[in-house]
């Protein structure tokens, strides 16, 4: 009996031992636990006013960088917002948190087309000398210039069935015209005929063009009608200017022979480069006539989804 009430004594202080040290480490893991959800991001968010659901998804989307950014601001929906925008572009997030800031009526939409398409900053400021390895989808625009000396490899002349001037004064690189010709016989089969007025253009012609501009009216009004030389398309043989023949590039958007070049150029492999709706992005007026050549698979994304190239290109070929 003696014996027995002993070692019932000892199961019980072994027991109630194991008990204790349970409680003891349970708790302490469960404090380890929490002091480590504590140094997440996912709640150092929720500590700042950001709910469960975002914080997570905040934590998920954004690099430690951005998140020390984030939660020493005040909060804002456009961090969250902002990134589930079709074209967002992680590098450029501190850009479009400036711009929003100071545009706050602007869409998201078009903060981030904005800033894709540095139109956010002055025309022909931080411009760089485009990435010529890109091919038929070199971009060219007011902050991406051709080097002085750049002539495209395979010039072709352009026949006079098709263009305007004097044999061999017009040139496309030898795959837009290959594909132009597959056009004008489509087009010309719809009843239309084609010209082109203007192709390859070098950088002396550009520069020339353009001083001449710059000397009657100044640099404003030679900006809003020319491009500086080396920041014209014309210059990588993959545009042209059309139009109707025996039609004006004026009205030449009013013809049936435009409406049909808008709606199938793409097929290909053209775009209308700088549409009436576009001109904020684009930074160019709307110029019904001006086509640029970047192949079949780009032309068809770009008419699909109405965006321009030089979206495009911020977002699928840089
Ligand atoms: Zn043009």
């Amino acid at each position: 009996m003696r014996l027995k009430k002993g070692v019932k004594k000892i199961i019980v202080i072994v027991v109630v031992v194991i008990l204790v040290l349970s409680l003891g480490i349970y708790s302490f893991i469960k404090i380890k636990d929490k002091m480590a959800y504590e140094k997440t991001y996912e709640y150092k968010l929720t500590t700042v006013g950001y709910d469960l659901d975002t914080s997570s998804y905040l934590a998920k989307t954004y690099k430690d960088k951005e998140l020390e950014y984030i939660l020493k601001q005040e909060k804002d929906d456009i961090y969250l917002t902002i990134s589930k925008e079709k074209y967002f572009i992680y590098d450029k997030f501190y850009d479009y948190i400036e711009y929003y800031q100071n545009n706050k009526d602007k869409s998201l939409t078009s903060i981030v087309e904005i800033v894709n398409t540095n139109t956010n900053k002055e025309y022909y400021t931080d411009t760089l000398e485009t990435d010529l390895s890109k091919g038929n989808l070199i971009l060219v625009n007011k902050y991406y210039y051709l080097p002085e000396d750049y002539v495209p490899e395979d010039l072709v002349t352009i026949s006079l069935d098709y263009a305007y001037g004097e044999l061999g004064s017009q040139k496309m690189t030898k795959e837009a015209y290959e594909a132009f010709l597959n056009l004008w016989k489509e087009s010309h089969n719809n009843g239309y005929y084609l010209m082109v007025n203007s192709s390859y253009r070098t950088n002396e012609e550009q520069e020339e063009t353009y001083n001449d501009y710059a000397k009657s009216g100044g640099t404003n009004y030679a900006d809003s009608i020319a491009a500086r030389p080396g920041h014209s398309e014309h210059q990588t043989g993959l545009t042209m200017d059309v139009f109707e023949k025996g039609t004006g590039q004026k009205n030449f958007k009013d013809t049936d022979s435009y409406k049909w070049l808008k709606e199938n150029a793409h097929r290909f492999g053209f775009i209308e480069r700088y549409p009436s709706d576009k001109v904020s992005v684009t930074g160019y007026e709307y110029e019904s006539w001006h086509y640029r050549y970047v192949g079949i698979e780009a032309a068809t994304y770009i008419y699909e989804n109405n965006i321009t190239f030089d979206e495009y290109y911020a977002y699928f070929v840089k």
